[in-house]
């Protein structure tokens, strides 16, 4: 039967936070409306140390929660960077079960150990990449890196290996923009002409000067075989303050947008809401003039679990965003990388938030729910798996398209698995049997070679 109470039929998705939120936060309670909605205020404000937390959040942080959070800047492979914005969102009174602190700032009572198949390029972007900041796995698309840095720093990044600066546990060789450095990647693209699609992301575009911005679009759109470009930024999600304060920023996109549409190319932004508690009457204003602009605005989702594995929450997310007029486009399976086994899920999960969310909007509003297949198969729908062991968490994917020889396989993580299977994950011969298990019932004629490459693989051993 219909339920029209749940949150397919609820209109709450119209409401729009606009009180002054951040007063609730000490330090900042006498903080106009005016410094808030400064992009410049927002920048110089955002929380990057341990210190940052205590000044700003005073008596409202127990002892407690700030031994945790600075036990987890100890193991935590991405640096801690939070706007404003984003930190006065998260609800201290109920700090660990907060979707946004989930997202943002780790604690290590909730941290869990890596899946032993983690790798930290799990979707073998740097074995992908011909020439250095550019993977080219797909036939007409590339992913360009142009920086490694973004005006906030997610602890589910699949890209933690490079973005946001060395750790207390590991070193990175992070990078800031440098237009010096992208002139072979720029090469490789007018070498290649069957390439039509770039992906600038990074990092973030946030954090490329206007200058840097117009460059990037138009020395990509000098490219005649280039049709379409893709500006990368979560900004819109943490910091929405600066599309309505930045106007060179805006600018510099708007004109190449402009151009690109002159020339009847597609100028787009790809931005990356997973929780509707990142949305607000701020997010609805930058909404507004992008839209008023003409660029279109799509957005991606990492599923994650206690932030928005659970259906409610994703067709509210989903209604949300198309209701302002982004449009959502994928939501990933958290990829295999390290510091993160706490907010991965199942594959189960994605196809069961998927089955529910399609349905209760406009076809075109619905993300796809994809598995991004660790070694580099790329993008694949989350029901497209050839074979699912669900019992001891392997799913097995093909890429016909992109790598047609190869098996991939995603791993729900272990602690979501029966006691028993557990157990089997227990040690690497264990581990290997069931790996094996599970292609033999995708392709029994693979050689003994084949299969223990495919583990090698797993293990790091080779790419
Ligand atoms: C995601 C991605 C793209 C773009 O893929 P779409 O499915 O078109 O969004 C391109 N190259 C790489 C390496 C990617 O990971
Ligand atoms: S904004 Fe994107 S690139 Fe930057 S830390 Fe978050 S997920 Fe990683």
């Amino acid at each position: 039967m219909l339920d029209r109470q749940s949150a397919a039929y609820s209109l709450t998705h119209r409401d729009f936070r606009d009180d002054e939120f951040w007063r609730d936060i000490p330090a900042w309670k006498d903080v106009s409306r005016g410094d808030f909605g400064s992009h410049l205020w927002q920048s110089k404000n955002s929380i990057r140390k341990l210190s940052n937390v205590k000044d700003v959040l005073g008596d409202r942080v127990s002892d407690d929660l700030i031994a945790d959070i600075e036990a987890a800047f100890k193991i935590a492979p991405m640096n801690v960077r939070i706007t404003p914005y984003v930190f006065s969102l998260i609800d201290w009174n109920n700090p660990l079960i907060d979707p946004l602190r989930k997202q943002f700032l780790p604690v290590a009572s909730q941290m869990l150990p890596d899946h032993p198949y983690y790798l930290a390029d799990s979707l073998y972007e740097d074995v992908d990449s011909p020439v250095p900041m550019l993977t080219h796995r797909y036939p007409d698309k590339v992913l360009f890196l142009p920086l490694t840095t973004c005006p906030v720093y997610c602890s589910y990044c699949t890209r933690s290996r490079i973005i946001g600066g060395s750790t207390e546990s590991i070193e990175k060789d992070t990078y800031g923009p440098n237009p010096k450095n992208w002139e072979p990647a720029f090469e490789y693209l007018r070498q290649h002409p069957e390439i039509e699609d770039v992906v600038i992301s990074g990092g973030d575009a946030y954090n490329l000067t206007p200058k840097y911005i117009q460059l990037i679009g138009d020395t990509l759109l000098d490219i005649p075989h280039i049709r379409r470009l893709r500006y990368a930024t979560k900004g819109i999600a943490i910091l929405p303050q600066k599309i309505l304060t930045d106007d060179a920023w805006v600018d510099a996109l708007m004109s190449v947008y402009k151009r690109g549409r002159k020339m009847g190319k597609q100028v787009v932004i790809h931005t990356h809401f997973s929780s509707p508690r990142e949305i607000t009457q701020w997010t609805r204003d930058a909404m507004d003039r992008l839209y008023a602009e003409g660029i279109i605005v799509r957005t991606q989702a990492v599923l994650q679990d206690g932030v928005n594995n659970d259906a409610d929450i994703m067709i509210r997310l989903t209604k949300q965003l198309s209701y302002i007029n982004v449009r959502p486009y994928y939501v990933y399976i958290h990829d295999m990388v390290p510091g993160c086994e706490h907010l991965r899920t199942t594959v189960r999960d994605g196809v069961e938030v998927e089955k529910r969310v399609r349905g209760t909007t406009a076809g075109f509003s619905v993300p796809t729910f994809v598995c991004d297949a660790p070694g580099g198969g790329g993008k694949r729908h989350i029901s497209s798996y050839e074979y699912y062991d669900e019992e001891n968490g392997i799913s097995v994917w093909r890429a016909p398209e992109v790598k047609p020889q190869e098996l991939f396989l995603y791993f729900d993580p272990i602690h979501r698995l029966n006691p028993d299977a557990q157990a089997r994950w227990q040690n690497a011969s264990g581990r290997r049997a069931l790996v094996r298990a599970c292609v033999d019932q995708v392709n029994p004629d693979l050689s003994d070679e084949q299969r223990d490459k495919i583990s090698q693989r797993l293990e790091g051993i080779v790419r």
